[in-house]
This record gives C-alpha cells, sequence and structure tokens, in this order.
C-alpha cells in the first residue's frame, strides 16, 4: 500500500537536466521510496520555444539512466495526467474561474502600454525597483470577458508569508513585496507560481521539493493554497550546487548534464550516490548502494550550504560503483567505448572478459575503462607509444632486454604468468638486473602507457606471438631512437 507521501519532479525541458537540478529529484525520489510512497514527474513544458519533443526526451532519457523510476508521470501515465503542463489549460482555467468566483484574483485588461506609463511615472526610493502594477481592474466590473485578457492575483499586501522549510527552517517574506500577480497569460497558459500551485494541489502533492532559486515564489504559492482555501504541501528548498571554485556549478567546470555524464561513462550508481551525498550526509559515509541511499536519507541531514562539486572525489565515488559491477555486465558495458576508439570487440570475446578484472581495478569510468582496454584491441603497428614513456624507455640501454624478454615470452611454456615470471626471476638473479629496468620498457613495449595491469598478467592477455611481436618492434624503435 502507497503512504500518503506524494512528490514530484517538475522540470522544464530546457535540453539538458543538469545535474544540480536533478538532484533535487534524487531526494524527492529518495524520499518516495523510503516511505513507499509515489514519486510524480512532470514536465513544465509552458515555454513553447524551448519545451521541444528532443527536450522532454532528454529528460525522460536522463532520469531511466539514472534509475529515478516514476509512479506517474510521461509515458506510466496516472489518476492525475495529463503530465504535461501544456495539456492542462482546461484545468488552470477552471481554478482561475474558481478563484475569480472567490473574490481571490480578477480579470485585468491592462495594456502593455498603460502598464509600462505607470511604470515610467513611478519614482521610488530606489528607483523603479520597488515597482509594483497596480491594476485599475482590480476595482472595476466592466471588463468585456470575450476581450484579450489576463487573470490576477488579488493579493493583499498587509503582514507575511511564512512557512517552516525542511531544510532552511522558518521562513518569511513580507506580503508587500508582491504585486497583484498573473496567474494566466491571455493564451492561456499559466505563470509558473500559479501552474505549480494548480498541479500540486490536483497531484496530490505533500512535499515540494526544488532549487532555493525558488524561495521567492514559495510565498506566491502559499497565498494561491490560503486564497483557495486548501492545506498547502511541505517545502524543502535545497542549496544550489557549486563548481569548485564557488561559483554556479556550470558548463565552464566540466560536464553539466546527466547525459553527458553517462556519455562520459559514468555508470549510473556512482553518479547517483555522488549527488546524493554533495549536500547530505550520513555520518562519514562517502559509499553507498542505491538500496543503503534509500534507507539512510532523511531531510535532517541536507544542508543548508551550498555544496560544491569536488571532482577527487566524484572519480573516487565512481571507480567504487564500477568495480561493483560484474565483469560480465562491464564487458556489455564498455563495448560501445570501445567502438568510439575504433575498437570493434563482441562483450564475449575472451581477452575482454579476462582483461576487465585487473583493468577495472584502475579505472573510474567506462570511458577510462575502455582506454586501459585499448592495447589488448589494437593492432600492433597501431599502437602508439606514451611520448614521455617512449623517451624515457625506449631508448638503447633497455634494447637487449627487451630483446632477452621476447626470447623468453617466445620459449614460454606452459605460457602462464607463473612460468614467465619464474624465467624471468632466473634471468635478471643470474645476470644481476633489476626487474622495473625489464618491466617499465617491456610495459611501454606491450601496452604504449606507463601504468598497466601487472607485466606477467599483461604478457598473457595480450598473447605469446603479440607480446613478442611488440617487444621486437620496441627494440628496433629502441635501437633507432
Ligand atoms: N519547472 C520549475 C524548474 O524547473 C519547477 C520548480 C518546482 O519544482 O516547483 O525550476
Amino acid at each position: 500500500m502507497a503512504s500518503e507521501v506524494r512528490v514530484r519532479f517538475a522540470p522544464s525541458p530546457t535540453g539538458s537536466l543538469h545535474i544540480g537540478n536533478v538532484r533535487t529529484a534524487i531526494y524527492a525520489w529518495l524520499w518516495a521510496r523510503r516511505h513507499e510512497g509515489t514519486f510524480i514527474l512532470r514536465i513544465e513544458d509552458t515555454d513553447a520555444e524551448r519545451s521541444t519533443t528532443d527536450a522532454v526526451q532528454v529528460v525522460l532519457d536522463s532520469m531511466k539512466w539514472l534509475g529515478l523510476d516514476w509512479d506517474e508521470g510521461p509515458e506510466v501515465g496516472g489518476p492525475n495526467g495529463p503530465y504535461f503542463q501544456s495539456e492542462r489549460k482546461e484545468l488552470y482555467r477552471r481554478w482561475a474561474e474558481t478563484l475569480i468566483a472567490k473574490g481571490a484574483a480578477y480579470r485585468c485588461w491592462a495594456t502593455r502600454e498603460e502598464i509600462q506609463a505607470q511604470r515610467e511615472a513611478y519614482e521610488g526610493k530606489k528607483g523603479k525597483k520597488g515597482f509594483r502594477f497596480q491594476s485599475p481592474w482590480r476595482d472595476r466590473e466592466d471588463g468585456d470577458p470575450t476581450q484579450p485578457h489576463v487573470v490576477r492575483f488579488r493579493t493583499n499586501r498587509e503582514g507575511k508569508t511564512g512557512w517552516s522549510d525542511l531544510v532552511y527552517g522558518d521562513i518569511a517574506y513580507p506580503n508587500r513585496e508582491q504585486q497583484d500577480f498573473v496567474l494566466i497569460r491571455e493564451n492561456g497558459l499559466p505563470l509558473y507560481n500559479f501552474g505549480c500551485f494548480v498541479d500540486d494541489l490536483e497531484m496530490g502533492v505533500t512535499l515540494v521539493t526544488r532549487g532555493d532559486d525558488h524561495l521567492v515564489n514559495t510565498p506566491q504559492q502559499l497565498m494561491l493554497y490560503a486564497a483557495a482555501e486548501k492545506a498547502p504541501p511541505q517545502f524543502a528548498h535545497l542549496p544550489m550546487v557549486l563548481g569548485p571554485d564557488g561559483k554556479k556549478y556550470s558548463k565552464r567546470h566540466g560536464a553539466v548534464g546527466v547525459l553527458d555524464f553517462a556519455a562520459q561513462g559514468f555508470v549510473p550508481d556512482g553518479l547517483l550516490n555522488y549527488l546524493a551525498r554533495i549536500g547530505w550526509s550520513h555520518g562519514d559515509q562517502e559509499l553507498f548502494t542505491r538500496d543503503e541511499l534509500i534507507a539512510a536519507f532523511d531531510w535532517a541531514q541536507v544542508g543548508k550550504t551550498s555544496a560544491r562539486v569536488d571532482f577527487k572525489k566524484m572519480s573516487h565515488v565512481q571507480s567504487h560503483h564500477l568495480r561493483l559491477r560484474d565483469d560480465a555486465t562491464l564487458a556489455k558495458n564498455v563495448v560501445p567505448f570501445l567502438a568510439e576508439r575504433g575498437l570493434e570487440v563482441s562483450a564475449d570475446d575472451a581477452t575482454l572478459r579476462a582483461a576487465i578484472g585487473p583493468v577495472k581495478l584502475r579505472a573510474a569510468t567506462l570511458s577510462e575503462l575502455a582506454d586501459g582496454l585499448d592495447y589488448f584491441f589494437r593492432a600492433d603497428d597501431d599502437l602508439s607509444y606514451d611520448e614521455k614513456g617512449a623517451k624515457k624507455f625506449l631508448t638503447a640501454d633497455y634494447v637487449a632486454n627487451l630483446e632477452r624478454l621476447a626470447s623468453i615470452v617466445e620459449g614460454a611454456e606452459p605460457f602462464t604468468a607463473e612460468a614467465l615470471e619464474a624465467a624471468v626471476t632466473a634471468w635478471i638473479e643470474a645476470d644481476d638486473i633489476k626487474i622495473k629496468d625489464v618491466a617499465q620498457p617491456a610495459r611501454v613495449a606491450l601496452t604504449g602507457r606507463t601504468r598497466s595491469p601487472g607485466l606477467y598478467e599483461t604478457i598473457v592477455l595480450v598473447g605469446q606471438a603479440r607480446s613478442v611481436a611488440r617487444l621486437r618492434r620496441a627494440a628496433e624503435h629502441a635501437s633507432a631512437g
């Protein structure tokens, strides 16, 4: 049985779902799941220019990718639909009529020129800043409802409007800051505050979670609940997510949209964990599975201070979640990232399956994983050497070691990591050579890089013939260099 917790996420589709915004969805979703409540997805698409089908799809895909499933909303429907504001005009019109009948709202035929003239005539203490339009239609009754008009709220400018916010505590704004705000435009579309009020009320929302940029809107919404004689929901406003420099997190800092992170090879549970954890704490625990987050999330531990994104921590959390995935799943996940690098590999390729285990220990994302797997699948003559690594290790000093190692690999019988290790150990002990003087150049020779899994493991994974070829090719490169 669903509990009475009913929360919603109400994005305006703009073409990407910002990680700061989706964090408000994550908290709402965790709260709903924790209390076996209902999580509603509502699309605030009244800005027809920006709200394209593609932009809506980005929202849906982002939510699905993160695993934030919704109980009511687009695609799944529900008893309170439609879940697109652009399709709810009739409902807004009815609510506007109700408020007009109650005397809480009125039709206004003021023209843009009239509003402009009043603004020009106004000179307050702070110049035009305190200007509030005073509609002559507030007290007139001779307008013609068949003529284009807006609907305005009849604001009582005395006193204050406040609430107890789950994050910010007690907050109140003086009512004199409000004007007779517009509820519905001439075209029948609601302004944000009115649409939000109607929808939250009609959808039975018990708790509204959103960014703290909406704090200033909450008084208008509360005034609407009071006028409708309905109990308002609770509110939880969340501080913005900031970049490492303390400025609002934006493109300048890195990927901003959920799907950008997906394209970079993040795993959803890792991003979910990281985003949930910025601005909310649970003792010192940093790493959470999805179920642990659901069990632990509580509003009491959500901070009021804006949280800064810390890329190092993000990467640490990512690598943890990457490792939690089993190798077969990772093999499937990494195939498109290998394809992006021009490497066509099948998810059940034996080398891929064998290499994932050791390589995933050095990767934080699927693209890092693909990078770490690259050299297993690249043609020998397409393998390029890391510039610094080649300069340091593919030199005349190491030619002999590379050639000797090539012969050892060629003769290894059986071709196993243990047999290779025994043969190499015997050689370096007899000749008094340091292992690093073999391993470092060999690593560059075999992988092109200076970091890889262990030497013997790598040789076995690259394969006997290919390892020999790569070691000899590197030896040639070194003697030519
Ligand atoms: N469409 C609004 C936004 O994306 C919704 C705010 C709210 O949740 O009330 O900012």
